[in-house]
């Protein structure tokens, strides 16, 4: 007797219910081999006063079966609620959002006929970590954290899953020529792991000429690894011009977990209508038999769907006059291609997952052994001046301070604002004032923390409100900090 794979399975909001259903009424028709363990969260579960959407028991739930099909999730507005899918990937550590992105003209309209391209994106560091914070009563900021190991983990499955789904190329996209630590890490990190996989092409482009690429030549792509902000952008842009966003499916993958998703939302507008096109958790299925390695499932049930496709049986939501013979709703597309299981695609290249070449992808960020010498060799400080003191003025009163650290220069978002600024009129409510142990960056000497307890406590004694500190590294005698735009 085949043993059966425990699949947990939400439903979700809106139309979630009625394409799941559809959904997993193909993949029993497929015999495909999962034992449906179904799990409560969302809507229902925000109103009970969950604010994060799940529910104990489901979390109990999912570390079993380590494999979940999801309905797509209504985000209540507002009000503490805390995005579902955000907690779900980074609790159980999917580090990848895989989004396949492909186009199906004639069938489906598109601005491009030949699309074929699979997005990498990094799913839980970047702007996403959430580290929020107002600092005044006009400034706000938002963290960009990337790490090494977070650049390594992603980039080396992007790779992984180039070679094992048979792709030529990957492409990374970053924005290293503004961001030159953050990004700057990515796309070194790119060129080190691109070395050991000789027969797979690379490139990298910056991120904006690269989603201009996407929209317009689409087909150059095959593979594309970026960071979480640029690849949530890029995937909605690739959907559209493929004209998938209600075809497409998505796999958010971990160690040890994996999560199967449509890319659309619950779509309230059309819930409980049997109007809804159910192939985007279809797709998301069809990732998962992989992941499970139910290869020939996977094979059968897309060359059904494509065939479907094909003969024009399609949901009104793709529905053309030109290309569609039946305008049918969830549950009748859902038979139309249960019809076809056994059947090949004609115009369609067919599927053809093969048995054993998908054995599961893990990837870890590797620890270095050896550490770098790490220095303190100065501080930026921030501080809120709601009076509009100008800069001359605070220089003169900063460099007043009973300190060994020297005021080197004044910024207001990046920008130069003292000394010798030409700057008209600068925005100095919220400024950074950096203090380093000495005036050349290559004549910096390591100070002690005591020497920033001091200038903070100096500060404080002027009366000057500090809002944050940022300590000025080097590492093995390299800047661990970029110069103000002017320094
Ligand atoms: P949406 O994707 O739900 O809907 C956008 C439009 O596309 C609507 O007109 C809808 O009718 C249509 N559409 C979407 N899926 C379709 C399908 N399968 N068949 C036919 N038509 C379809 O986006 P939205 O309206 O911005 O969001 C609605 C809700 O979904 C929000 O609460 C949002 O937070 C949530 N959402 C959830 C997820 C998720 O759970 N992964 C993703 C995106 C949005």
């Amino acid at each position: 007797m085949t043993i059966k794979t425990s699949i947990a399975i939400a439903y979700g909001d809106g139309i979630g219910p009625e394409i799941m259903r559809a959904t997993l009424h193909i993949l029993q028709a497929a015999q495909a081999q999962i034992e449906p363990v179904v799990i409560e969260v969302g809507e229902k579960i925000y109103q009970q006063g969950y604010t994060s959407g799940i529910p104990d028991s489901a979390w109990d739930v999912l570390k079993r079966t380590k494999v979940l099909l999801k309905g797509p999730i209504t985000t209540p507005q507002g009000g503490g609620y805390k995005s579902l899918n955000v907690t779900l990937r980074k609790t159980l550590g999917l580090f990848a959002n895989v989004r396949p992105c492909v186009s199906y003209a004639p069938y489906v309209e598109t601005t491009c006929s030949n699309i074929d391209l699979v997005i990498v994106r990094e799913n839980e560091e970047d702007l996403y970590a959430g580290i929020e914070h107002r600092q005044t009563d006009e400034v706000y900021q938002c963290l960009k954290i990337v790490s090494r190991p977070g650049c390594e983990q992603i980039i080396r499955y992007a790779f992984e899953y180039a070679q094992k789904f048979n792709r030529k190329k990957v492409t990374c996209l970053s924005k290293d020529n503004i961001m030159k630590m953050t990004d700057g890490l990515f796309h070194r990190v790119f060129n080190e792991i691109a070395a050991d996989y000789p027969t797979i092409q690379h490139e990298h482009l910056i991120v904006d000429i690269g989603t201009a690429l996407i929209a317009c030549q689409p087909e150059r792509f095959d593979v594309i690894v970026t960071l979480n902000l640029y690849g949530d952008i890029i995937s909605d842009v690739a959907a559209q011009v493929a004209g998938s966003v209600g075809l497409g499916g998505s796999a958010n993958i971990g160690n040890q977990m994996a999560m199967f998703e449509a890319i659309h939302g619950s779509a309230p507008d059309i819930a409980g209508k049997n109007l809804a096109n159910p192939s985007g958790l279809l797709n998301a299925a069809i990732q998962m038999l992989v992941h499970i390695n139910q290869p020939l499932v996977a094979t059968a049930i897309e060359n059904a769907w494509l065939k479907t496709l094909e003969d024009g049986i399609h949901t009104g939501d793709i529905y053309s006059p030109t290309y569609s013979k039946q305008k049918v709703g969830t549950q009748e597309f859902a038979d139309a291609v249960i019809a076809r299981l056994g059947q090949r695609p004609s115009h369609f290249k067919p599927a053809d997952y093969k048995p054993g070449a998908y054995t599961k992808i893990e990837c870890y960020g590797e620890r270095p052994q050896v550490r770098s010498k790490k220095e303190l060799v100065g501080v930026d400080i921030f501080i809120d001046n709601p009076t509009d003191i100008p800069a001359n003025e605070l220089a003169a009163k900063l460099g007043a301070l009973d300190t060994s650290l020297q005021l080197i220069v004044i910024t207001s978002r990046g920008l130069k604002i003292w000394p010798n600024s030409t700057i008209e009129a600068p925005y100095v409510r919220h400024c950074c004032c950096r203090f380093q142990s000495g005036s050349e960056v290559n004549q910096l000497s390591a100070i002690g923390q005591e020497e920033i307890i001091k200038l903070l406590s100096a500060l404080n004694g002027a009366g000057i409100e500090v809002i944050k500190t940022e300590n000025l590294y080097t590492f093995d005698g390299q800047l661990g900090f970029t110069l103000a735009q002017g320094q």
